[in-house]
């Protein structure tokens, strides 16, 4: 699905240099390489006035944002039932409700109006996730949040680099529309790194120290606490390479959607297969490229395809809410999510992938489905 060696290969000296500098300082845990790096990604995301507060993985920047907005426990927090665990796994996490909505047959993303029927006068934040790289509505969903008085907190683990166009004509990054903006750099998303890391970016500098805070014990001052926190940092040799790639981001982001063109351009008169949908309000990041396919004929496609030497993930095969630890949680129609789960497939998606490559992969489905 994704050749992180190619990655590696790539920028193998810069990499290995920024690391061996690292070790020099002997600073492993937060420290100037940290520091910088939260600088440098807040100056990426072009949000002035924002802080970036990294942290150990992006579900700890999911958690310990719901905990730094310190919600009265037992508050309802709505979350799309199509997504990885972690969107909900933190709700509860924090002593939270999660309300699980379903989410557009198209996008893959939260759906407006699911979030409009799900709002109770217990509902005090709303999770869009922008799945697969492509950014939720946001504009609806900030309405809505802005009329119901509800925190929007982006689950932007996959989408790292997307923007966003409102009607207006103003764009904004994803992670930077809602009150926080939640970012994992698990090696395979679109800016990770060799190893866990994540960050939170926020423009409410009240919010960012408490994050800060809560990240490292509660500590104030050296061996005093002014609250109950945790051990969540962002290590430096992560940070050391974070700032490596980070520079090359949006040319990552480039050859993702260059791919994304060429596998849409081959598969597009496949009948049996529906593309991903391209909206023009964003820029695509394609974390994952996913095609939907007959129910029916799912796995042996998938078996006709790992013969051929070809990686197929189903990304999600079960919605959240049908897991056993998260079936008593309220939840709305999530018809569309059940159905998705059937028939999606997600296929290998990098920026190295090649022109050849993906010619190999649509002919291979091509010839399974003649
Ligand atoms: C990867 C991911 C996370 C969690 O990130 P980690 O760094 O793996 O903890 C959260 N939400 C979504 C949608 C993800 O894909």
């Amino acid at each position: 699905m994704v050749d992180l060696r190619r990655s590696h290969e790539r920028f193998r000296t810069e990499i290995e240099e920024a690391v061996l500098a690292c070790m020099q300082t002997t600073q492993f845990i937060l420290g100037p390489e940290v520091s910088r790096f939260e600088e440098r990604f807040c100056e990426y995301l072009h949000q002035g006035n924002g802080r970036v507060v990294s942290c150990g993985n992006g579900t700890d920047a999911l958690l310990l944002t719901l905990l730094a907005m310190d919600f009265p426990a037992g508050s309802e927090v709505i979350v799309p039932d199509f997504t990885f665990v972690a969107t909900a796994e933190t709700v509860v996490r924090a002593g939270l409700t999660p309300v699980f909505v379903d989410v557009d047959e198209q996008t893959f993303c939260i759906r407006p109006d699911a979030i409009e029927a799900a709002v109770t006068d217990r509902t005090v934040a709303v999770i869009p996730v922008h799945l697969f790289g492509l950014t939720a509505p946001m504009e609806a969903i900030l309405d809505i949040a802005r009329k119901h008085r509800l925190k929007v907190i982006e689950d932007t683990a996959q989408a790292t680099g997307s923007t966003f166009r409102f009607s207006d004509g103003t764009t904004r990054k994803a992670g930077t529309m809602g009150d926080a903006g939640c970012f994992s750099f698990f090696p395979s998303k679109n800016l990770g790194g060799y190893g866990d890391g994540g960050a939170v970016f926020t423009t409410d500098e009240t919010l960012a120290d408490r994050i800060r805070s809560l990240r490292n014990h509660g500590q104030y001052q050296r061996y005093y606490y002014k609250e109950i926190g945790t051990n969540s940092r962002l290590d430096s040799i992560q940070a050391a390479v974070l700032n490596v790639k980070l520079t090359r981001l949006d040319q990552f982001n480039q050859e993702r959607r260059t791919a994304a063109a060429h596998y849409i351009r081959l598969l597009q008169d496949v009948a049996e297969v529906t593309v991903p949908a391209v909206p023009d309000y964003t820029d695509h990041v394609f974390h994952q490229f996913t095609i939907q396919v007959p129910p029916e004929r799912r796995d042996a496609l998938i078996s006709h395809l790992s013969t051929a030497g070809v990686a197929a993930q189903i990304y999600y095969p079960m919605r959240l809410s049908a897991h056993a630890p998260y079936q008593s949680f309220p939840r709305g129609d999530v018809a569309v999510t059940a159905r998705l789960n059937r028939t999606v497939l997600s296929l290998p998606m990098f920026p190295e992938l090649t022109t050849d490559e993906i010619q190999y992969i649509t002919s291979t489905i091509k010839s399974f489905f003649k």
